[in-house]
């Protein structure tokens, strides 16, 4: 039979998934001699068993937890029931990870109409053991016997009402004592029963409604959106009760071992003189910093310094940790790894690693990479966005904090920030005419499209603030107004986004400009030197590439050319070659391309130097660039002098009913091989300059896109080798260039060892791959998606997290089968999953050579690859 119920003393820190993390704690004060009021920890899998066996405690843990309780009332000297010394405790929940708030605690457990009587007189205070015993019978009534806490408060409201009482502390000793009885009386009406008086009743209810609180709502939603997994249970932590308000030499506080928002390596907290936990939480008193503590009692604080340290010492991190005093002794009620910010946990970690308590390795291991993003963006003043008014909640597409006015189309954007104003852009989607307009606004708004629309992919390679996907807002363009339920915003109405969460909110909201210290240079160094896996970003202009080197990109992983043609400039000679009917028409308007290529590529070389750049062929999912309105077909007509009537002919004939699987990627090249031509040329021409001019070695590496077969790529490799050679020889350079391929269309992977014997690379753009693995469409099923996150279909959204068991598994085969064909090739990862920790932990098992994500994920990509790599060496 096993072992159920551990005392404080038989338990240690290492027992966490048993004792849970509160419990394990207590025990570890205990072990190492500091002063914790005495108690026990009911398992996790007693909680575990009490669900198998139909929501019963066995009678073999009832034993061993009156076992326990007879152990504390020795201990303490005190006995539950009685009337000179009652033994009072508190019930608390403690799972094995944190779960702050979500589940139930029961305090002063063990008050009966007796024993409040005892209390009063202990405390010489009635009203504050009245006042106890009616908050207990509440708890009590709330938690354990279901009855609804509004029930409650009719009775409490009614009698303040009754004697006139504005506020709670108006309400006498008398007062209260009625409360207590129309509280009983409702019980009695509710369940059927009195109020149980006997104490060992209230505990073991207690202890049931504990485990029962693993399974509410909110405890469910919070494990959901945390990951953590509904099997672990909870332990029941019974404790025996201290009193911080026993008059002027009592207390109450909370505090961290240094400064959980800077980082300072001070004592920062709260105190209270004569006052109870829940006073602090009420908000009834304002607590007072805990430096004044060493005035108030200078006795107590010096040891609290002294306990604060140890703990510090002793689990080699920041604490955070809940104390009272009563009568002048301290107790000690709670420590943990203290929640941190950013800037906070960079900076302890740095100290840390100073003052010889950690490696680099457990500094790199502490920095949450979702974090990192706080200190490279602006955030909002955390006090003013709490303050502001929440509109409604879309996508957190790109990180960032922005505030503007609204504009509902990129040149009245363009035009208000021209005039100094700041600007939001709300559009119902974006496309690739937008760019100017999402270049000169603070911040993006969609209302259709997913993490990776091209408003997502567009705004996160700049570094802006993006929400996309907002279902509930209805965009009127032409009136220049949005609504939002029975709300309508019109522009020049102030908003603010929240990237980072999604969130829209009403009006300004101040923010606060990022400033990359010291200590985050040190923290990427350290995790330069633990990864395996090289960085490198999606870029595709020179002000982006530039950033990602300033964030440490190693290389260009994907520089998608496509967007090479949103400025405005160019879109008309971009559409005049899809749209021309012929080579020779076609030949025309890429001719007009060429020499905007050939300097985008010179831009891009001459930033990187004779660091790698992939360079992809075009891969236009053509609706992206077909004209989309009269006026933009007449433009063009103008511009090209082709009749108007004859371009709408055309560009109704292109329109594809599914653009995503219609007629882009290598299927282009294959078609229209000038069109590689071109680029090619582009590509070695500029490469072939910069490399002169500059005095630095470049090997170009070109791309072929949503490549299926072997013999697809061998077709566009044709075109670019004679291309590139030709371009080699009328240079007399002896340039080497490689030529690799995405692998993103499932048939890829399948045949990834045929492919490779063409490919001398391979890149998985596990956006698409995503997309046509799951049959979802990359830009319609953000919504979809969330409900099947609801309703735990999917656990994760497979465009943000890869999907390991299926989009995983093809990427695995083709790693496999293409290194079977080229032992050497190189391996990398293009799609949006490349910034995202978990899957960077998937690829460097997988054992891919390196990540590419959009610039400002780099850092983040960084500390991810090195703490995968730490972990892979702690098996
Ligand atoms: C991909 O499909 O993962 C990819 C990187 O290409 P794009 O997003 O441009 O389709
Ligand atoms: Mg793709």
């Amino acid at each position: 039979m096993g072992k159920f119920v551990y005392s404080f003393s038989e338990g240690s820190k290492d027992m966490r998934s048993l004792l849970g993390g509160k419990g394990a704690n207590l025990a570890e004060m205990t072990r190492i001699g500091l002063p914790v009021p005495y108690g026990f920890t009911v398992t996790t899998e007693a909680c575990t068993r009490y669900y198998e066996e139909g929501r019963k405690i066995g009678d073999d843990i009832i034993e061993e937890i009156y076992e326990k309780l007879a152990e504390l009332e020795a201990v303490t000297e005190k006995k539950f029931g009685d009337k000179e010394n009652p033994l009072l405790v508190s019930v608390r929940s403690g799972s094995v990870f944190s779960m702050p708030g979500m589940m139930d605690t029961i305090l002063n457990l063990g008050l009966n109409d007796e024993t409040v009587e005892s209390l009063a007189k202990l405390t010489e205070n009635d009203r504050f053991a009245y006042d106890s015993y009616r908050r207990f019978i509440q708890m009590f009534g709330d938690v354990v016997l279901e009855i609804p806490k509004s029930e409650f408060d009719v009775i409490f409201d009614g009698q303040k009402e009754k004697v006139g009482a504005e506020y709670d502390v108006d309400l006498t000793t008398d007062d209260l004592k009625e409360i207590i009885v129309g509280y009983k009386a409702l019980v009695k009406k509710a369940v059927g029963r009195d109020f149980p008086q006997d104490p060992k009743d209230q505990l073991m209810e207690a202890i049931k409604a504990v485990f029962r609180s693993w399974n509410n709502d909110r405890a469910i939603l919070y494990r959901k959106l945390n990951r953590i997994s509904d099997k672990l249970g909870t332990a029941v932590n019974v404790q025996s009760m201290v009193f911080g308000n026993m008059g002027d030499t009592s207390g109450t506080g909370v505090a961290f071992t240094r400064d959980p928002a800077t980082g300072n390596n001070k004592l920062y907290g709260e105190f209270l003189v004569n006052a109870q936990g829940e006073d602090v939480v009420a908000g009834i008193r304002t607590p007072k910093p805990i430096a004044e503590m060493a005035e108030a009692f200078p006795e107590v604080y010096k040891d609290f310094a002294r306990i604060a340290e140890i703990l510090e010492k002793h689990y080699k991190d920041m604490q955070d940790m809940e104390f009272t005093v009563e009568r002048g002794k301290l107790f000690m009620l709670q420590t943990r790894a203290a929640k941190r910010t950013a800037v906070s946990a960079i900076k302890v970690a740095v100290d840390m690693v100073g003052e010889g308590l950690i490696t680099k390795e457990t500094a790199v291991e502490r920095i949450d990479p979702a974090q990192i993003d706080q200190l490279l963006h602006p955030t909002f003043d955390a006090k003013a966005e709490k303050a502001a008014e929440t509109l409604t909640k879309g996508l957190p597409a790109s990180p960032g904090a922005a505030t503007g006015k609204i504009y509902f189309t990129a040149s009245d954007a363009e035009a208000a920030v021209e005039s100094g104003e700041k600007a939001i852009l709300v559009r119902q989607e974006t496309s690739p005419e937008d760019l100017a307009g999402m270049v000169a606004a603070e911040g993006i708004l969609t209302a259709r499209g997913g993490m990776t629309s091209h408003a997502a992919v567009v705004a996160r390679g700049m570094g802006k603030c993006c929400v996309a996907g907002c279902s509930e807002i209805i965009v009127d363009e032409a009136a220049k107004s949005l609504t939002i339920g029975t709300d309508k915003l019109v522009e020049g109405d102030y908003i603010s986004l929240n990237g980072s969460t999604g969130t829209v909110y009403r009006g300004q909201i101040a923010t606060v400009q990022p400033e990359l210290s010291g200590d985050f240079g040190k923290v990427m160094s350290w995790a330069d030197e633990i990864r395996k896996l090289k960085v490198r970003t999606n870029a595709d202009n020179p002000k982006d590439a530039a950033q990602a080197l300033a964030f440490g990109a190693e290389g260009i992983g994907l520089c998608r050319t496509e967007h090479m043609f949103f400025e405005e400039e160019r879109i008309p000679a971009i559409r005049q070659m899809i749209l021309a009917e012929t080579e020779e028409e076609r030949r025309t308007a890429l001719a007009k391309l060429l020499p905007f290529q050939k300097s985008d590529f010179k831009g891009m070389y001459e930033v990187m130097e004779d660091k790698p750049v992939t360079i992809r062929l075009l891969d236009p999912p053509l609706h992206e660039f077909l004209p989309q309105t009269e006026e933009d077909t007449r433009e063009l007509a103008a511009h090209t002098g082709i009749p108007y009537e004859k371009l709408a002919q055309t560009a109704s004939e292109l329109h594809e009913f599914n653009p995503m699987l219609g007629h882009r990627g290598c299927r282009l090249a294959v078609t229209y091989p000038e069109i590689a031509e071109m680029q090619t040329r582009a590509i070695m021409e500029a490469a072939i300059e910069v490399a002169a001019e500059k005095g630095v070695d470049i090997v170009p590496e070109i791309m072929i896109p949503l490549v299926g077969s072997k013999a697809e790529i061998a077709d566009v490799k044709a075109t670019v080798v004679k291309t590139a050679d030709a371009c080699k020889e009328e240079a007399g350079s002896q340039m080497k260039y490689h030529i690799g391929t995405m692998i993103e269309v499932p048939r890829a992977a399948l045949t990834a060892d045929q492919i490779a014997e063409e490919a001398e690379f391979f890149s998985f753009g596990t956006n698409d791959l995503t997309q046509m693995t799951f049959g979802f469409s990359r830009d319609d099923t953000g919504k979809l998606i969330k409900e099947y996150e609801d309703k735990g279909i999917l656990s994760d959204d497979p465009f943000q997290t890869i999907d390991q068991e299926g989009v995983g598994l093809l990427v695995k085969m083709a790693v496999e089968k293409g290194r079977q064909t080229r032992p050497n090739i190189k391996l990398g990862i293009c799609g949006e999953h490349g910034g995202d920790p978990r899957s960077i932990e998937f690829c460097h098992r997988t054992g891919l050579d390196y990540v590419s994500c959009s610039p400002y994920r780099v850092p983040i990509a960084r500390i991810a690859a090195a703490q995968a790599a730490i972990k892979d060496a702690e098996k």
